[in-house]
């Protein structure tokens, strides 16, 4: 029995071939797994469930025939798909999960999570990414029109790569004693997370606990994936064609 995880995949309508890549892991290598789990950042940036872009619909569709062929889907939002909310989970076929949410794999308890909220040392990351979850300002970007959320949302893409080139790559890292706290509070021996684009298994101690951190890839230039069978946790690189 195996399980998936994926995440920042980043899909954007500008670059359709990482679209293609992951309608065909969907239609390929997942449909023989147990769970498909997406950790967030799926989409490059999202507008809102009843944004009309075909490449998105296209997306749901093959998330969607994957879960009627009996493997289970699951979503959890990222930072740039904040606003994933429960109409796409829907026409995906897929569960919306909380972030973040402790699951059993393979007889171990695994906490998932996007991963920023680890990254404790990006103090201004953290202040942005508490007003994008506040849900009065939520809803107020979900009543703009498509369009003007669109503006926006090129905006902050700007300013997040501005935000990039100009912090230390250690601060934009989870931060180690956010990471001990979180192990420690679940009790899982696992973290499972992506966002930080720096694929890892990392071997730790909580506590005198052996404990793994797990950091998923992001598919910018070629595709990533955890499989995780009865033998124990692998992450692997998908080459595109
Ligand atoms: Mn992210």
């Amino acid at each position: 029995m195996t399980f998936l995880f994926v995440s920042d995949l980043h899909l954007d309508p500008s670059e359709p071939g990482i679209a293609a890549q992951f309608i065909e892991f969907l239609a390929g290598e997942a449909r023989s797994a147990r769970a498909l789990y997406v950790l967030g950042d799926l989409f490059e940036a999202w507008l809102g469930d009843d944004d009309p872009e075909p490449a998105h619909a296209m997306v749901a569709a093959a998330l969607e025939s994957l879960s009627s062929s009996g493997v289970a889907v699951f979503l959890m939002q990222g930072n740039r798909d904040v606003m994933l909310g429960e109409r796409f989970a829907g026409h995906a076929g897929a569960t919306l999960l909380p972030d973040p949410v402790i699951t059993e794999i393979h007889g171990e308890r695994v906490l998932i999570t996007h991963g920023d909220a680890l990254c404790t040392d990006d103090a201004s990351y953290q202040r942005l990414r508490s007003l994008l979850r506040d849900p009065d300002i939520h809803g107020r970007l979900a009543r703009l029109p498509i369009d003007s959320r669109r503006a926006l949302a090129s905006e902050a893409r700007a300013g997040s790569r501005d935000h990039v080139a100009h912090t230390a790559y250690e601060v934009m890292d989870v931060n180690a004693d956010a990471v001990a706290s979180v192990l420690r509070a679940s009790g899982a021996s696992v973290l499972l997370h992506g966002h930080t684009h720096r694929p890892a298994i990392h071997e730790l101690r909580v506590d005198g606990r052996a404990c793994r951190r797990i950091v998923l890839g992001d598919w910018h230039a070629h595709g990533s994936v955890l499989r995780w069978d009865a033998k124990g946790p692998r992450l692997e690189v998908l080459p595109r064609g």
